[in-house]
């Protein structure tokens, strides 16, 4: 073949590359406006039949070289790389999405706002066992500058044997607490039929992390005007975390925090893994506050000041903490509580730090 033939079949090829890239844009284009018009109708992107039924007409039309096994192949990575696009445009979309809203959503508890810039400290018993029990909680809290208080009434327990909470008196205890110490509270709901009953009592529902995909929960949350703290789930990707929080924010609740607590890992040195990486990945993709909870991703005492440092200067907008006035005697959680002391010189350390 001379040097000038080769040339020209090069040439050709090259345009045929250029005609094809322009069809497969527009093939991209088309589809994308498929997917716009899928997502009014409610209707699901992908749909196998019609791919099925794309892929048997073209080969059908094959008259080679390719083989057909070739041609399906081929067009079922077109067909792939179109729908990792309508999700990539659906991602946009998201009412929680930095793209959808470029500005932080504050979270408003009286004079203390969430997610403002300066970082909280929330702090409080992992359950309420008592009006005592809280109440020398608070007055600790309170003497050391804290604003809220968690306390959870409803326990969801690995074990059924195990102390469940005091429920609705739980709750009642939290408010009359907080009253008294001018405090905002946060307690974890399990029951869908129970939260709009929080609303009296509390100031921000927890949803906790066995219950990040509880989608009945996370709508009755959607349809309450009560800040809504939403745990990621033990095994959650922050794609599945993001969604849950979509959920709450898709039914006009648009108060919602997300709180990393740890993800389940091989490691065993820790309870759990803290992802550090999900802070600057949530407040990028996300306008939602991010907390980071060092009492359960990290399990252990020792080491939760630095793990509260890491996470601030990631970029959180608070930290949380269980604090327990004897945490030997604790009906839950009781090896990883911090007494009240031992809250104070924590404090102490991470504002030391300057990051809050
Ligand atoms: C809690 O914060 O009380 C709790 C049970 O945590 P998690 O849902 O993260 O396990
Ligand atoms: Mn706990």
């Amino acid at each position: 073949m001379s040097q000038g033939r080769l040339e020209e079949l090069r040439n050709q090829l090259d345009e045929v590359n250029l005609e094809l890239l322009g069809l497969l844009s527009k093939r991209a284009r088309i589809a994308q406006e498929l997917g716009a018009e899928k997502e009014k109708q409610g209707v699901p992107k992908f749909d196998p039949v019609r791919e099925k039924e794309m892929l048997e007409k073209l080969v059908a039309s094959n008259e080679g070289p390719f083989e057909h096994e070739t041609v399906r192949h081929l067009f079922k990575q077109i067909f792939q790389a179109t729908l990792t696009l309508q999700q990539v445009d659906h991602k946009k979309h998201l009412l929680v999405s930095r793209k959808k809203k470029q500005e932080d959503t504050l979270i408003s508890l009286g004079d203390v706002t969430i997610g403002g810039g300066s970082p909280i400290m929330i702090a409080g018993p992992c359950s309420v066992e008592s009006y005592e029990q809280v109440r020398t909680v608070a007055a600790a809290l309170k003497e050391a500058g804290i604003t809220v208080m968690r306390g959870g009434a409803f326990k969801p327990r690995t074990s059924p044997y195990d102390f469940q909470g005091l429920g609705i008196e739980g709750l009642k205890i939290l408010k009359e607490v907080a009253a008294e110490f001018g405090l905002k509270t946060i307690s974890e709901i399990v029951d869908p039929a129970h939260i709009e009953l929080a609303c009296d009592y509390i100031d921000v529902i927890q949803i906790g992390a066995r219950n990040m995909q509880n989608f009945e929960l996370l709508k009755a949350a959607g349809d309450v005007k009560t800040p809504i703290l939403l745990k990621r789930g033990l095994a959650a990707t922050l794609d599945e975390f993001v969604h849950a929080a979509e959920y709450i924010v898709s039914r006009g609740n648009t108060q919602v925090m997300l709180i990393e607590r740890g993800i389940r890992t091989y490691e065993k040195a820790t309870r759990n893994t803290l992802d550090i990486s999900a802070v600057p990945i949530l407040k990028q993709e996300t306008h939602l506050p991010v907390l980071v909870d060092v009492t359960h991703s990290t399990g252990r005492k020792d080491i939760l000041a630095p793990c509260a440092k890491a996470a601030l200067a990631a970029g959180a907008d608070g930290v949380m903490v269980e604090v327990h006035p004897d945490p030997a005697t604790a009906l839950s959680d009781a090896a990883q509580q911090l007494n009240i002391p031992q809250f104070h010189d924590f404090y102490a350390e991470v504002k030391k730090s300057g990051l809050m």
